[in-house]
């Protein structure tokens, strides 16, 4: 603990609703500054804790502020480089994906499940108080304190309420109920991990590249996962999302079968890992362009409440650890939290919504296209990948919380 901050920092208690990537780094950090809070989540530990993700050098720095790096590493795989193909396997593009010269940390790709479980465990060797089964349902304030009303009945007071609780957040609906809701952008994302074993061979290059395959029959994407296994993603277009009632219907057996069907022809590794999956996970993606504002009074949100990015960014867990960082340090540092709320949303906000917007801009290049389509982009892909490929990912890397 910085003993500086402890004196001028904030002193009271602070409620965390969500306890996911944003909502457990915010505790770690908070507990750093000497600042108490308690982590609020909806499901019970290990329950519903999701797909794949990359972290790229930008996010690897903040949980490396955490002590946390070598132990993501460990669990998961390096991203070395990034690879484009087309369809038939022809490398279009390869691109250094930043190095550890340049950015302090390498990219890691793991599942959201490890993450969270690195994090999980660190708050709990922290001594940090984590509820489980308390689903945020309202929040009043009474003047004096913020009150957390859980669907079970049970209540929370605290100083300051932090809505960490993802893009469907509860805390945006009841303190900011003008707020946009995420918009569906057309596409189920889907994917799934495979054990590498279970794969044809792959040199260590291959595994350690992030594969990005374009044809005309949609967009394919694989790399190294936790240690051991691969992991790869992928779209299905529907117009409409599904409800959670169609996704749960969405069996393994046809999730794959449609996946098969759609990337027939598509080069190796592709048809194997989409047969050998034996855990997929399938979501509606959304997003949300901007908030007018992300506090009031003695709450504000970070992460995905906040500023919901589509996965194809490849940034939503990174920018969710830069918010916790960020408001964890300057919660530190002054008393006077609506200034801190401020100060962190006018520091955060052009950066989430570029990324935001990059995000929807690369998700509507993944789409299905006819085959003179498909040409046009493998040549794009090829003269401005080639070229500006690494020098267009440094003001997403290099950005350091300060
Ligand atoms: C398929 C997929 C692939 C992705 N790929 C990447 C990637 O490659 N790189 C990357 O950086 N990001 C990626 N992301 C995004 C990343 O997972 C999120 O952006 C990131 O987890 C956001 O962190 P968060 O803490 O804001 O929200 P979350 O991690 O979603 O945490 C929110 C938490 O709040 C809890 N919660 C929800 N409602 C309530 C309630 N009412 N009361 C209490 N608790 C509640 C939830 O259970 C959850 O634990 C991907 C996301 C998906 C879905």
């Amino acid at each position: 603990m910085n003993p500086q901050s402890a004196r001028n920092g904030f002193k009271g208690h602070v409620l965390i609703i969500g306890g996911g990537i944003g909502g457990n780094s915010l505790a770690l950090f908070l507990h750093q500054v000497g600042i108490s809070s308690t982590v609020y989540e909806a499901y019970a530990y290990k329950d519903a804790v999701g797909g794949g993700l990359g972290l790229a050098p930008n996010g690897m720095n903040v949980l490396a502020a955490l002590g946390l790096a070598e132990e993501v590493k460990a669990r998961g795989t390096l991203n070395v480089e990034n690879c484009f193909y087309n369809e038939r396997g022809r490398v279009l593009a390869r691109y250094k994906n930043g190095t550890v010269k340049q950015y302090g940390q390498p990219g890691v790709s793991l599942t959201r499940a490890s993450l969270h479980d690195i994090l999980t465990e660190a708050a709990k060797k922290q001594g940090i108080q984590i509820e489980y089964q308390k689903r945020l349902q309202n929040v009043t304030d009474n003047g004096n304190k913020v009150i957390a009303h859980f669907e079970d009945g049970t209540q929370a007071e605290g100083d300051l309420l932090i809505g960490a609780d993802g893009i469907h957040s509860k805390t945006r609906q009841v303190v900011f109920p003008e707020a946009p809701k995420p918009a569906y952008v057309g596409i189920i994302g889907v994917g799934g991990f495979v054990p590498a074993a279970d794969v044809p061979p792959m040199s260590l290059r291959e595994k350690q590249s992030f594969c990005f395959t374009f044809g005309p029959n949609g967009f394919f994407g694989y790399c190294g996962g936790d240690k051991g296994d691969m992991m790869w993603w992928s779209n299905m277009q529907r117009e409409k999302e599904l409800t959670p009632q169609q996704l749960a219907d969405l069996s393994l057996d046809n999730l794959k079968q449609e996946m098969l069907t759609t990337y027939a022809g598509y080069h190796e590794p592709i048809q194997t890992l989409i047969r050998n999956t034996t855990t997929p996970f399938k979501i509606n993606v959304s997003d949300i362009l901007s908030l007018s504002t992300w506090h009031k009074g003695r709450v504000t949100l970070i992460g995905d409440a906040a500023h919901a990015v589509s996965p194809n960014a490849g940034q939503g867990a990174s920018m969710a650890l830069e918010d916790a960082m960020l408001l964890g340090k300057l919660l530190g540092q002054s008393a006077n939290y609506e200034q801190v709320f401020e100060q962190f949303e006018q520091a955060r906000k052009p950066r989430v919504e570029r990324i935001v917007a990059e995000g929807r801009r690369r998700g509507d290049d993944k789409l299905v296209v006819t085959p003179l389509q498909s040409k046009i982009r493998e040549v794009m892909l090829m003269i401005f990948m080639n070229l500006f490929g690494e020098k267009g990912q440094d003001w997403l890397y290099s950005y350091k919380v300060s």
